[in-house]
């Protein structure tokens, strides 16, 4: 099926380290933006209150994922803490072609996935403004214990080392800033003129300016 501009949409890939607002941006992101659809993945997790089948996600047991996943179903699959995530082929492909841009909130190893796959898409990454503030906030949740913190705070680091994978970089520093940035990428990407955005959140530069802020004493 084609669209009637006969023009196929574009994919984005949302990640970021746990806690960075990742989630919240996205929300924001869709809200405002008509053009932009969110790809619901599948998940063996429980769902939490309020999440709903089909919208949030595709709720399955362990046996119907891999079922999926050697039916080739999935352009992206990974554990994270404990739980199975997965990006089908359906999820992206379907607006796609209608010629609507869609949204990928994934952690980062499927990031990874997608690009190593050579997948159509453009990747961008949410930084917390520093390690000591993703640390603050993971403690303001109030939901996790400590040992889990710990986890989150060791896997964000490792997940930063792997920055190299995005085009992209935008510090969450403050929400409705990113919020536009965000926006502004996907505006210049949309329209091809991209060269000014990329010389300003493309992610090298970005990454030199923050691995700085995370040296600091
Ligand atoms: P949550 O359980 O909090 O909804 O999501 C946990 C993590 O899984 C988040 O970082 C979220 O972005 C990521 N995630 C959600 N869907 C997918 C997916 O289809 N593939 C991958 N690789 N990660 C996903």
């Amino acid at each position: 099926m084609s669209s009637a501009t006969g023009t196929r949409g574009k994919a984005f890939v949302i990640s970021a380290p746990s806690g960075t607002g990742k989630t919240t941006v996205c929300h924001k992101l869709l809200a405002s933006d008509p053009r932009l659809r969110f790809s619901v993945s599948h998940t063996t997790r429980p769902p939490r209150p309020g999440e709903s089948n089909g919208i949030d996600y595709y709720f399955v047991d362990e046996a119907e994922f891999q079922r999926l996943i050697e039916e080739g179903e999935f352009l992206e699959h990974a554990q994270y803490t404990g739980n199975l995530y997965g990006t089908s082929y359906a999820a992206v492909e379907t607006s796609l072609e209608e010629g609507i841009d869609v949204l990928l909130e994934i952690e980062v190893q499927g990031a990874k996935l997608v690009r190593d796959a050579r997948f159509d898409a453009v990747f961008i990454f949410l930084l917390p403004p520093s390690l000591e503030e993703l640390d603050v906030r993971l403690r303001g949740r109030g939901t996790d214990a400590e040992n889990v913190i710990e986890k989150r705070l060791a896997e964000a680091r490792s997940e930063l080392e792997m920055a190299d994978v995005f085009d992209y970089a935008i510090v969450n520093d403050d929400l409705e800033k990113a919020v536009a940035e965000v926006r502004e990428v996907i505006e210049a990407e949309r329209t091809g003129d991209s060269l000014r955005v990329r010389a300003r959140l493309g992610r090298k530069r970005v990454m030199e300016v923050w691995r700085k802020a995370a040296e600091k004493p």
